[in-house]
């Protein structure tokens, strides 16, 4: 799907990849819901970019991991926007650094729910959406995933690795399930890209503390991993399902 029919709900859309998946895909022509959590302003800030570009965007509130907040996100999308033909299921949380004998049980239940519940939660309504089974136009789903999922991340978050193992999984069977109705998904694994998320598990300079961990010796561009995203949501991936593409300078 592109152009004026293309709406694209990017959950976490208001800052870091997230958001520039959304300007990115409003660029391309997509009507975008901008989904956030708590930060308003930033979620604001993004919709006004694409706005005073020329595109169109709405904000919503949404938490992932809570089923009715899914539902309201999508019937504001389809009401402000259209009928939705794209998802990426950006919404991420890692909490703090540290070993697996160091985290609690409350961060790792709350980094399942975000990361593996709210992506099932929005494939779900998407799918509902998108399938020609549901009587839906077909679309694609993008699940940001991370190279945490093959490295295992040890003595930093094995449960997030854990989790984001899983949103490859779901991908897989999901574009499965999926592949005669209509709806391609794909997963998308990004290296150390440079975001807030840093910051919020404990170490902002992460990205260039560990950058000799990376074969180019930089972490990315959050702009780096949007024109991945737009490719896999455009007709030009009309044969690409169930991949999952890494993007991390060769880690
Ligand atoms: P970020 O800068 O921390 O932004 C996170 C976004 O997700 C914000 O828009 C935030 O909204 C939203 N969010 C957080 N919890 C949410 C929830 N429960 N429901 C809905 N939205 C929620 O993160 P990022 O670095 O851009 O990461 C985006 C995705 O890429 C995540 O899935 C992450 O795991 C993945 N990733 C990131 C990296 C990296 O190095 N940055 C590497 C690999 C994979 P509020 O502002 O309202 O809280």
């Amino acid at each position: 799907m592109s152009g004026s029919t293309a709406v694209t709900v990017v959950t976490g859309g208001s800052r870091g990849i997230g958001a520039a998946v959304s300007l990115r895909l409003a660029r391309e022509g997509h009507r975008v819901a901008v989904g956030y959590t708590r930060d308003s302003s930033a979620a604001d800030a993004t919709v006004r970019r694409i706005t005073e570009a020329g595109g169109s965007a709405v904000a919503v509130r949404a938490d992932v991991s809570v089923e009715e907040d899914v539902e309201a996100l999508f019937d504001t999308a389809t009401e402000e926007l259209g009928r939705v033909t794209g998802l990426v299921n950006n919404a991420g949380v890692t909490g703090l650094l540290g070993r697996l004998t160091d985290t609690t049980a409350e961060t790792m239940r709350r980094v399942l729910d975000v990361n593996v519940m709210g992506t099932l939660l929005c494939a779900r309504r998407a799918a509902r959406e998108m399938s020609t089974r549901h009587g839906g136009a077909g679309g694609a789903i993008v699940n940001i995933s991370s190279g945490a999922a093959t490295l295992g991340s040890p003595g930093e978050y094995v449960h997030y690795a854990g989790s984001k193992a899983a949103v490859d999984t779901i991908t897989v069977g999901l574009s499965k399930e999926l592949a005669e109705e209509g709806v391609r998904v794909n997963s998308v694994q990004p290296g150390m890209i440079v975001t807030d998320m840093h910051a919020a598990m404990g170490d902002a300079q992460r990205p260039w503390r560990n950058k000799d961990r990376v074969p180019m010796r930089r972490p990315g561009e959050p702009e780096e991993v949007a024109g991945a995203v737009a490719w896999l949501l455009s007709p030009d991936a009309s044969y690409t399902s169930g991949a999952v593409l890494r993007i991390s300078g060769g880690l």
